[in-house]
């Protein structure tokens, strides 16, 4: 393919606005729901694609539309053991139909459940938290860190997500529109090579020296650095697996607690371990989860020291009405049991690496595939101009993702433009399913070569 020889620098996107409706330019608000959705929920309205779809029923890998037009999920990652799964279904059914209650009565249900997600953690995380989302478990991980390090100075990565909260939305670069990130808030690039020689481990840790010394400078103390633990919102950066290990020797060296964002890498995606910072053999002083921890189910938490928890607990009292009810408990038990069971860490493994290396034949193809990284199920394909690995093309995404759609398949973006391809199908997928996803791919690029 011939090469452009454009060089101009694109604009940074935020998270929510990639791949996003835009009612001033879509020809499709024409639609009746779309208008009545417009009108309810007014300018917070964070809808899909070009033209919205309405979804009516989905099952396993797949999701049937209104139109009866049948997609695809590689955007999946909530429902991460197969939408609609009839275990989590009924778990949740007999459960509900029983006992629903909040945490200040005793219910083995929530006990059992606690006690199953603690064996998947080191020891030393031997106290959990529930809540009902990613939002509100970050939230108490900073305030935690807070009690114990008695500074308020945050480390993210330059292009991190980590919620809605107003003290998260502080720390989510990536969501921040017109505002600033607050002083007490310095970010790290993600650990990738790009703009440095040697390895990534070493400059990361270089990063997070930098980084300590500018809160320093700025006069706050430095209180944790929270990440998550595959870059997601970043661009998707995994490799190689042990480069978060210098970075959080520094970070505790200089007091700071370390918070592994598990949210999105969690509960078996990345195929190699559970939980995304066991990759890199580090041991997080707090974990927080949520999307796929109910399959769909709301809920989330944290798990952490006792002694962390117990500092937090002697400042401010904490209570969720509807975290840790025995209704979410079900569902997080039949999510651990399934994983088990139908061995999804494994298949994670193994579909993640047959899509790696399809992915590579084509990137071999076609020159507008500048990299592909990750791990098991949760992959970046990074987009480029023609030839030109260092000109990320945003445009070249969007017109990926909405050929993909047209196509039947399902599938977001990430990175700092935009420009990333987030491949994240269920857990539960068939080599059949990663094969129509990679052809699908390979047409919707050529369509676009072809115009
Ligand atoms: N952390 C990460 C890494 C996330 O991707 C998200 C949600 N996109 C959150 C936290 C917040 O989770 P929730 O939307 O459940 O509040």
């Amino acid at each position: 393919m011939a090469k452009k020889n454009t060089k101009t620098q694109p604009a940074a996107r935020q998270i929510l606005d990639m791949n996003a409706f835009d009612a001033e330019t879509s020809a499709s608000t024409s639609s009746p729901l779309l208008q009545r959705r417009i009108a309810n929920v007014g300018a917070s309205a964070v809808l899909f694609y070009r033209e919205p779809l309405e979804m009516v029923s989905a099952s396993g890998s797949w999701m049937t539309a209104a139109d009866g037009k049948r997609y695809l999920d590689f955007y999946n990652n909530v429902p991460s053991v197969g939408h609609t799964h009839p275990r989590v279904v009924a778990a949740v059914t007999d459960q509900i139909s029983k006992l629903n209650i909040n945490s200040r009565y005793l219910s083995s249900v929530v006990d059992l459940y606690l006690d199953a997600l603690k064996a998947t953690f080191p020891a030393s995380l031997s106290n959990v938290v529930l809540s009902c989302s990613g939002s509100e478990a970050n939230d108490l991980a900073l305030r935690i860190a807070a009690a114990t390090s008695r500074g308020t100075g945050i480390i993210v990565s330059e292009n991190a997500y980590h919620g809605n909260t107003s003290i998260i939305s502080d720390i989510s670069p990536s969501a921040l529109k017109r505002r600033k990130l607050p002083d007490h808030v310095v970010t790290v690039p993600a650990p990738s090579h790009a703009g440095q020689s040697g390895s990534i481990e070493n400059a990361f840790a270089a990063d997070m020296t930098r980084a300590i010394a500018e809160l320093e400078r700025r006069g706050h103390k430095f209180s944790a650095f929270i990440c998550d633990s595959i870059f997601s919102s970043d661009g998707v950066y995994a490799d190689p697996p042990g480069f978060l290990r210098k970075a959080v020797e520094i970070v505790h060296k200089a007091g700071g607690l370390y918070i592994a964002d598990e949210v999105q890498p969690g509960f078996a995606r990345t195929g190699e371990a559970f939980w995304g910072f066991a990759r890199h053999g580090v041991v997080p002083d707090v974990v927080t989860m949520g999307k796929p921890m109910g399959n769909g189910f709301p809920m989330a938490g944290l798990t952490t020291r006792p002694d962390l928890l117990a500092r937090f607990c002697e400042d401010t009292g904490y209570f969720s009405t509807f975290g840790a009810n025995p209704v979410a408990a079900a569902a997080g038990m039949a999510v651990l049991n399934v994983i088990h069971d139908e061995q999804l860490q494994d298949n994670a493994l193994r579909q993640g690496k047959h899509i790696t290396a399809r992915l590579l034949d084509l990137a071999a193809k076609d020159d507008r595939i500048a990299e592909i990284r990750g791990a098991g199920l949760f992959l970046g394909i990074e987009l480029c101009r023609p030839g030109q690995k260092e000109q990320p093309d945003a445009e070249l995404a969007s017109s990926v993702i909405n050929g993909l759609k047209d196509r039947g398949v399902l599938i977001g973006a990430a990175g700092r433009f935009g420009n990333t391809l987030k491949v994240r199908p269920p857990l539960s997928l068939t080599e059949q399913e990663a094969d129509i996803f990679v052809d699908r791919l390979e047409e919707a690029l050529s369509a676009i070569a072809a115009t």
